[in-house]
């Protein structure tokens, strides 16, 4: 018992050691000079570090970069979808259709609402909703859809969003991965009726390691929004003040305040929280927005290079966006045509000092929501890619031009050995867990 312990003790820090030749990164954006001497600017500028103007620069910025009328930074990715799926006024009964394939954090809220969630299954040649099977989930009690662009990899708008109009349904679009994205001329954030984004560590462009954006064109959900993150209530005020209330008095800066101190309250939806982003993230952000092409054209060219590899073997598919689409690559990710080709290029790729991730876990399978009675078997195509046919390879813009010359080589020469020898041994590691 204390041998074995010790045995896995050793593996354990055996494999904390491991340094890969082409790691999955550290981080997913860029930072340099601009990025540090926005911070100095703002450390040395006389102005408050919360609630100041670097934050509506920001804000405006990347709105009118993602098309959109109105953008509502706040503190992270997650918070971002929290605010966004209140606006979608969700009452018990209602249904929400969502997609499996995506980070928990997209579907995590809905398990606070006393709603019916219906999983869709998705395409198996992008891992997005797959609009002829989102029409099957589609009843009179549908309040909206969520779904991710996953990976970068535009989701099929003009379907999903005919059949959102069709049947009178909202769709969020959760944009973590698709900021650089082009879906037939228009951008991810402005397809649907509200969109997230994260500017995790992760993520193609950071705001300092956390944050995030709400982007949607109602005036009303804006100011619901802004309202919700600046720790305000998000209620319905009458128009006029009741004869018995004292009119409050009205300071410039009271933007909202005085109207709730009155009885003038029909309903309160939310009570608000404090998700304001700071300054020295806004600052950097803004600065961010400008790499954002290059960053994307980067992570474009390493994809490239990869896709012309998976492309030279039968037995493999390279995820593809739409026609007239641009991938944002925040993931690349290739499929095999069967598990033990998919397991045996994931070990050989280790082997070769190449760090690979498989994203994300059907998230019907997670315990919260079998927990709610989802079942395996409930989405036979997210459940086939994750389990037996997807991978995702680095590509990262920070990777040295030898590295990725090294992920090619190691991709090409992995894939020529699975070809040649079919037979070869298959180890059990803890990077693929494949129970079902
Ligand atoms: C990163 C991510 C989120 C959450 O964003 P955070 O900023 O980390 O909270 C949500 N959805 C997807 C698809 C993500 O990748």
């Amino acid at each position: 018992m204390a041998a074995d312990q010790h045995a896995t003790d050793e593996l354990g820090e055996l494999m904390m050691d491991r340094s890969y030749v082409v790691p999955w990164g550290t981080r997913g954006a860029v930072l340099a000079d601009a990025e540090a001497a926005a911070l100095v600017d703002l450390v040395h500028d006389d102005v408050p570090l919360s609630l100041g103007n670097r934050r509506d620069c920001f804000e405006r910025a990347f709105a009118a970069l993602v098309g959109s009328k109105h953008a509502i930074s706040v503190t992270s990715g997650t918070v971002a979808l929290e605010l966004a799926i209140q606006m979608l006024d969700l009452e018990p009964g209602d249904e929400v259709i969502a997609t499996p394939q995506t980070y928990q954090a997209t579907v995590q809220p809905l398990l606070d609402y006393d709603v019916r969630v219906r999983f869709c299954d998705i395409d198996p040649a992008t891992l997005n909703i797959d609009p002829s099977a989102l029409e099957a989930l589609i009843t009179p009690r549908t309040r909206a859809l969520l779904l991710v662009h996953y990976g970068g990899c535009p989701a099929e708008m003009d379907a999903i969003m005919a059949l959102a109009r069709r049947h009178d349904f909202l769709v969020l679009e959760d944009c973590a991965h698709a900021l650089g994205a082009d879906y037939r001329g228009r951008t991810p954030g402005a397809l649907a009726d509200i969109a997230t984004f994260s500017f995790q560590n992760a993520k193609n462009i950071t705001t300092l390691g956390e944050g995030g954006m709400i982007t949607c064109s109602r005036g009303d959900w804006a100011e619901r929004l802004d309202r919700l993150r600046s720790n305000e209530t998000d209620a319905e005020i009458a128009p006029t003040y009741p004869s018995d209330v004292v009119e409050p008095i009205v300071l410039p800066w009271m933007k909202y305040s005085a109207s709730v101190y009155t009885d003038a309250v029909r309903r309160v939806r939310h009570a608000g929280t404090n998700a304001t982003l700071s300054e020295a993230a806004a600052a950097v952000g803004l600065t961010q927005l400008g790499r954002l092409g290059a960053v994307s054209e980067a992570r474009r060219a390493i994809a490239g290079r990869l896709d012309e590899v998976v492309n030279r073997y039968p037995f493999m598919s390279p995820q593809s966006a739409p026609p007239h689409s641009a991938h944002a690559y925040h993931l690349y990710t290739c499929f095999a045509d069967r598990q033990e080709l998919r397991d045996q290029l994931v070990l050989a790729l280790d082997r070769r000092g190449v760090e690979i991730q498989l994203r994300y876990f059907p998230q019907h399978l997670l315990p919260e929501w079998r927990h709610r009675g989802h079942a395996y078997g409930e989405c036979p195509v997210a459940e086939r890619m994750w389990f037996e046919q997807h991978l995702n390879l680095p590509c990262n813009p920070r990777l040295k031009q030898s590295q990725v010359a090294y992920l090619v080589d190691a991709l090409d020469e992995s894939l020529a050995e699975l070809n040649g020898s079919p037979s070869l041994p298959l180890r059990v590691s803890s990077t693929v867990t494949c129970e079902k």
